[in-house]
């Protein structure tokens, strides 16, 4: 499996949405599609998604034909792109907008990936994260001044006419990493995290920093282990609020275990079997199956003889 279709197992990732870059300078062009019956709309409040739930998980994710009066009150609007024949875009609030449509709820993203298509995963995660970028740079960060969307939202510039300042949409890389040793993997756990969660070795990459020795670095400060090859696995776009996630396999060259950093509250080995039983008894957990980490472990996991890593994972998953 080559990484591009690795990648696009990954939840929030998807293939089939054109981000039309070439319309977001065009205001005649953005106006019709804003009016247009077809368009669909997610509606942001903060970081939250409006859904209208009138039936479990929910019944409705985008809106549609509301759409001049939802703008009108929206503090920013996003075009996301186009799948298929529908346009879609992300309208901002501070408040619950209003408009026509009972049952509206606020809901996180987190709390409905596993039942969304790959499409509306990747739309959302994509809104998610353009709208807590906007919310978090009203201000130009050389002057103070405020400033003010353009390029359909994918550009914010600073309104005082001495600086001038373009703000482009950031993005945090952060690697996370499967290491492994003979038949064991390691898997640690934050004191913050669920009873009983172990996940894999993570962190944000730092400037000067390639991803490849960001794995060496926080797999050696919170576990003390050494590694001898890294290899490529895939990403996914993980906006909470920002964060690109850049998955790895790494083989360890030793194995004692020191928790140099303290950021884990506890880092062990696992064989397949060790895990197995931890799963079925209930005192260990994975994270949720929507993230590269769960692909991670899952991965390794399902390639020995074990079974499949989802057969063990809790019915209730953690979030
Ligand atoms: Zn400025």
């Amino acid at each position: 499996m080559d990484d591009y279709t690795r990648a696009l197992r990954n939840t929030f990732v998807a293939d089939s949405i054109d981000r039309l870059h070439q319309n977001r300078e065009d205001t005649d062009w953005l106006e019709k599609a804003l009016s247009d019956p077809e368009s669909r709309f997610f509606l942001l409040v903060k970081d939250s998604i409006v859904i209208t739930s009138e039936a479990s998980p929910y019944s409705q994710i985008f809106y549609s034909g509301i759409a001049l009066a939802l703008a009108s009150q929206a503090t920013s609007v996003i075009l996301l792109g186009r799948v298929e024949e529908h346009l879609y875009f992300a309208l901002a609030y501070e408040e619950m907008p209003v408009f026509d449509a009972k049952n509206n709820q606020l809901c996180d993203l987190r709390d409905i990936a596993t039942d969304l298509n790959p499409d509306e995963s990747a739309l959302l995660a994509q809104a998610k994260g353009m709208v807590v970028w906007h919310r978090h740079n009203q201000f130009c960060s050389v002057c103070g001044t405020p400033t003010r969307s353009t390029e359909a939202g994918y550009t914010r510039i600073c309104t005082n006419p001495a600086c001038g300042q373009l703000h482009f949409p950031r993005t945090d890389p952060a690697v996370i990493v499967l290491v492994t040793e003979d038949n064991r993997c390691l898997l640690g756990r934050q004191a913050r995290w669920a009873k009983g969660r172990y996940s894999n070795i993570a962190g944000f990459v730092e400037p000067g920093e390639s991803l490849e020795t960001a794995v060496a670095r926080e797999v050696w400060e919170e576990t003390g282990i050494r590694l001898e090859a890294i290899h490529y696995h895939s990403s996914q776009p993980w906006t909470f609020p920002s964060s690109l996630m850049l998955g790895f396999n790494a083989t360890a060259s030793s194995r004692t275990i020191n928790r140099n950093d303290g950021e884990l509250e506890d880092a062990r080995w696992f064989t397949r079997e060790e895990l197995r039983t931890a799963l079925s008894q209930g005192t260990v957990s994975m994270p949720s199956t929507y993230s590269i980490s769960f692909h991670l472990i899952e991965d390794w996991f399902d390639a020995g003889d074990c079974g499949e890593l989802r057969d063990y994972q809790p019915l209730t998953e953690m979030k």
